[in-house]
């Protein structure tokens, strides 16, 4: 596994995490176990980054994530997020609580805010967001889906530490986060966690080049790991249920393309960055 900086952190993360949304939604006891099993492989397989967040299947996927973590805690990064209804400053306080409570753990390592709301001034999430962090509750705090603007807001709020995360969309078929946010997390030194790496399952076969996949072994899947994560500032967190394809994932970044395979990728329409 491929290791990057979390912001200007110290903090080494997995090129490749672990995302759990519907993880948590399960119909037998033998399908959650089938879910905790497959946080485990990733761990085992070197991924130290599982993103989950309060509203995933009513909080039970963070429940699923302190199982999968029972006897590693130490080695993985739990990142989740406090839901866009609870910015306001005693909202974060409680519904950090209530996530610490059902993720069986005394810390969040990243806490992210998880969509802007326009009706909470960001200067009390983010005051709320420094007390989890005095109180040793919260080691680093992010924020999801904010645009360039609305993420100086964010860092222009906190006093005595630095954002060091932007969560948005981004795969071979979402570009838009290199129209700015990307650049920007480059200049300002943030991690962009991209979610939905593969487009939720729904591969592009006609944007992969079958050249591409034969040369390097690779699924068209792997293909897109790998090219979304070519930037250092980018880590992607696709989800998998499947401990084959957790494998998969997780092997996606051991060889890197050249400039010219890069630039194939996505139907020609040129580099990435
Ligand atoms: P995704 O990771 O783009 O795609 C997940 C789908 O891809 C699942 O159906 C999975 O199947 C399949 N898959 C995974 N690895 C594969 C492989 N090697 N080969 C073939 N198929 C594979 O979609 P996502 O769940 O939307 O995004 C990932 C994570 O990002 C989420 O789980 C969540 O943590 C985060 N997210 C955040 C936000 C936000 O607002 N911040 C929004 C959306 C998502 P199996 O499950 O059967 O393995």
């Amino acid at each position: 596994m491929e290791f990057r900086q979390l912001g200007r952190t110290g903090e080494r993360i997995s090129t490749i995490g672990m995302g759990t949304w519907r993880i948590g939604v399960y119909s037998t006891p033998a399908e959650r176990a089938g879910q905790v099993q497959a946080l485990r492989r990733g761990i085992e397989l070197g991924c130290n980054l599982i993103d989950t967040a309060e509203v995933y299947a009513d909080g039970r996927s963070e429940e699923v994530v302190a199982e999968a973590v029972d006897g590693s805690r130490e080695r993985v990064l739990i990142a989740t997020k406090v839901s866009p209804d609870n910015l306001r400053h005693d909202d974060v306080i409680a519904a950090c609580d209530r996530s610490l409570k059902r993720l069986g753990t005394r810390y969040i390592d990243l806490y992210q805010v998880h969509w802007p709301n326009p009706h909470v001034p960001i200067r009390d999430t983010m005051a709320a967001m420094e007390r989890l962090v005095r109180e040793g509750k919260v080691r680093y705090i992010g924020v999801s889906n904010f645009s360039v603007s609305q993420t100086e807001e964010a860092q222009d709020a906190l006093s005595n530490n630095e954002l060091v995360s932007n969560q948005v969309e981004y795969s071979l078929v979402q570009r838009a986060p290199e129209a700015d946010v990307l650049p920007f997390c480059r200049r300002a030194g943030l991690t962009l966690i991209a979610y939905s790496p593969l487009a939720r399952g729904r591969v592009p076969h006609g944007k992969i080049p079958e050249r591409v996949c034969a040369k390097y072994g690779m699924t068209p899947p792997q293909v897109m790991l790998n090219w979304v994560t070519r930037d250092d500032r980018v880590v992607a967190i696709p989800k998998a249920s499947d401990p084959a394809h957790m494998q998969d994932d997780a092997s996606s970044v051991s060889v890197r393309f050249s400039d010219e395979e890069y630039r194939s990728i996505g139907g020609g329409q040129g580099s990435s960055h």
